[in-house]
């Protein structure tokens, strides 16, 4: 079986192709000579997981799943959500995200937030979605280099250090991504 992974990410491409063994062949974007930008447009993260694997399924013919992220955090109402990669505009810059969220909770008590990852799967003329959810604060500044994106201000539920401070073995376990991709995984694994 071969289903296409709506990512440019090979890195995340290489490891779900790996845990699934050969059983089914994940193929890239490039792989299907897709090259132009999907369109992020809905208003939703699970929207935008759906519209991205739509695209490809319709256009391209092939199953297919895609992904999408937002943090959530609670004294904003779940902003920056959908939002989360151009909070602070259109150059998706990850340290300017971090400053206007740090800046926006100021005056916040309740700094409590989740990252959301969900997934939507094209497969066989229907469509599954998973979803993966991991909790924990925004800090009060930013701690640690390593991840990405708002790693540094973001510690999870049970820990003491932020993503950008846990080694990548531990936060590849316990993240949202790491969530969701799982639930999937099992899910293409009970259908093979
Ligand atoms: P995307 O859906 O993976 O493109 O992510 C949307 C936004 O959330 C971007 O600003 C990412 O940097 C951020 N984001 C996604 N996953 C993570 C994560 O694991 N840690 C920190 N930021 C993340």
């Amino acid at each position: 079986m071969k289903l296409v992974f709506a990512s440019n990410n090979l890195n995340k491409i290489k490891e779900i192709q790996s845990i699934l063994n050969g059983s089914i062949q994940i193929l890239s974007l490039e792989e299907i000579g897709c090259h132009e930008e999907i369109p992020e447009t809905a208003n939703t993260i699970e929207g935008n997981a759906i519209l991205k694997a739509n695209y490809i399924t319709k256009k391209y013919g092939y199953d297919c799943f895609a992904d999408d992220t937002g943090l959530e955090v609670t004294a904003l109402n779940g902003a920056p959500g959908v939002f989360s990669a151009r909070y602070a505009g259109e150059q998706k810059d990850a340290n300017d995200n971090m400053d206007k969220l740090l800046d926006a909770l100021k005056e916040e008590s309740d700094r409590t937030a989740k990252f959301k990852t969900v997934i939507a799967l094209n497969l066989k003329g229907e469509q599954h979605l998973f979803t993966g959810i991991a909790k924990g604060e925004i800090t009060l500044s930013k701690t640690g280099n390593r991840g990405f994106g708002y790693d540094p201000i973001f510690q999870p539920e049970n820990y003491t250090e932020t993503f950008a401070e846990l080694a990548s073995e531990i936060k590849n376990k316990i993240s949202h991504r790491a969530k969701a991709t799982e639930q999937l995984i099992d899910f293409l694994n009970s259908t093979k």
